[in-house]
């Protein structure tokens, strides 16, 4: 089994992108700004918001955090995002999700603005993605773009399964995938596919973003391929100090003795979708001249 961790790749981008930044300011250029709102006190949130600010902070960009109530309304929280719509000093808002149950996800996500969905999530960002047009590509599938690329892996006339349909990871990945230029031969798997193991045991490459620990062992993998493991789940470990531990969707362990390609969990796809914010926030603060 090849390790393919991204911790090289996602510290190059890092360090580029602090480059370009400094160079970008040297210029006279106001810094990249990016707004993060957060929404109730979800703990797992709380840890990616703090990732992505001292990120953001390391990166020379201004940012701006917002911490709303949980119990807050859908006015409250669409009333923050058109101020920051119209503040000049941010590029990028980031809606830390999920949002608390009784907040309308999919209506609040309308209200960014397309040229400051540095996340993509917005129907106009999808509408622009699907139609090839200048978008933001959300950042967890255009991480994963940028993994196969760093490690050589053509997708052109590969068969590639996505198991999981959503629309942050799933679904915008399998339209990139088949569109021109990664030319790829894309099934997409959901709750309902019947015979899963049929179709990853006969493609080149197998994305698993579903969400469930040790879904995929070795019985669905063939020889050769190239496993991208989007999976973030944490399940109990008394060995460790806290109780438990992060591991992905694959089962890691079946396949120690095989010829197969896989990214860790932590260390892979994780690294690799705040990068991918990152540089979405800076293409932001570029386009908006
Ligand atoms: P969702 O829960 O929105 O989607 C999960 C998908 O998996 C659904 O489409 C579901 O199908 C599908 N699924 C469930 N069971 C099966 C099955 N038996 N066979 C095939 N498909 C199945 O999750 P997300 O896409 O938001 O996230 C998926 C995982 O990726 C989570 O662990 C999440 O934490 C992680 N994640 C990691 C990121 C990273 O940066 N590494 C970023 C975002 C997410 P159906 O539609 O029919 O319900």
């Amino acid at each position: 089994m090849i390790e393919l961790s991204c911790k090289e790749l996602s510290s190059s981008i890092y360090d580029s992108l602090k480059e370009k930044t400094q160079k970008f300011i040297d210029k006279g250029n106001r810094a990249p700004g990016l707004a993060v709102v957060t929404v109730g006190d979800d703990e797992a949130s709380r840890l990616y918001v703090k990732t992505k600010t001292e990120k953001a902070a390391y990166l020379g960009y201004v940012g701006f955090q917002y911490f709303l109530n949980g119990d807050s309304r859908e006015d409250e929280v669409v009333s923050l995002i058109e101020t920051l719509n119209r503040d000049d000093r941010v590029d990028g808002i980031l809606l830390q999700l999920p949002l608390p149950k009784h907040l309308d996800e999919k209506r609040i996500i309308e209200h960014i603005s397309s040229d400051k969905d540095v996340d993509g999530f917005t129907s106009a960002n999808m509408g622009r993605m699907v139609k090839g047009e200048e978008c933001f590509i959300p950042c967890t599938p255009k991480g994963i773009l940028t993994i196969l690329s760093h490690f050589g892996v053509s997708t052109s006339g590969k068969r590639i399964t996505v198991v999981g349909r959503s629309d942050i990871v799933g679904k915008p990945l399998a339209l990139l995938l088949m569109g021109k230029g990664y030319d790829a031969t894309v099934s997409v798997a959901n709750s309902k596919t019947k015979d899963l193991r049929a179709l990853t045991l006969s493609s080149d490459i197998v994305i698993s973003a579903v969400g469930k620990p040790m879904f995929l062992d070795s019985s669905y993998f063939s020889d050769g391929t190239v496993i991208i493991d989007v999976g973030i789940n944490r399940i109990s470990d008394p060995t460790r100090k806290r109780g438990w531990r992060t591991v992905g969707d694959v089962d890691r362990e079946s396949l120690s003795q095989r010829d197969v390609s896989i990214t860790p969990v932590p260390g892979g796809v994780g690294l690799m979708t705040v990068a991918s914010l990152m540089e979405n926030t800076f293409i932001s603060r570029e386009r908006r001249g």
